[in-house]
């Protein structure tokens, strides 16, 4: 279960992937559920009536058309990145490796607005950096070294296609 922890140890983002197909529609209600079935539990006496979700593993999830579904309030260590949960945010991005402009638009704003709230400046980091894996399916140093922009392969055409 996701033990509380205070906002000051908070030292990091770190940026995920669902590992859905790219340009379809899936919800934070869908990684919920997907989360249950791999039993993370939620406290939900941590920050009472945050988020209706009582599984889910992040803190934030940004859906195809841009919009930022809470997950776990920051308060509340998550469950994302095996060893490095209790100091970080984990942010995921619904798509496989190409995400709409919109979606990269709110990433950045979302992490520049977590600066802010916590008055520091996260470091940020692909999930891929602390795991053999894809995720978040771009390479997050060379996003950040680019100033933030996405190259192009990285980006689905046009902010809606294929969604159904
Ligand atoms: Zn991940």
């Amino acid at each position: 279960m996701g033990a509380r922890r205070q906002l000051s140890v908070i030292d990091s983002v770190i940026i995920h992937h669902a590992e859905t197909p790219n340009g379809h529609v899936f919800t934070a209600e869908q990684i919920d559920q997907w989360h249950e079935a791999r039993h993370f539990e939620r406290d939900m006496s941590i920050c009472p009536g945050y988020s209706p979700l009582k599984h889910i593993g992040y803190h934030y999830v940004i859906e195809l058309d841009g919009t930022i579904q809470r997950g776990r309030p920051l308060e509340e260590v998550g469950a994302h990145t095996y060893g490095k949960n209790p100091k970080s945010i984990g942010i995921c991005l619904i798509g496989m490796d190409k995400f709409a402009l919109v979606q990269w638009r709110q990433l950045l704003k979302l992490i520049q607005s977590l600066d802010d709230k916590l008055a520091t400046s996260l470091a940020v980091y692909g999930h891929n950096q602390f795991s053999p894996k894809t995720c978040p399916g771009f390479n997050v140093p060379a996003w950040i070294s680019r100033k933030f922009r996405p190259l192009d392969q990285h980006i689905l055409e046009g902010d809606f296609h294929g969604v159904v």
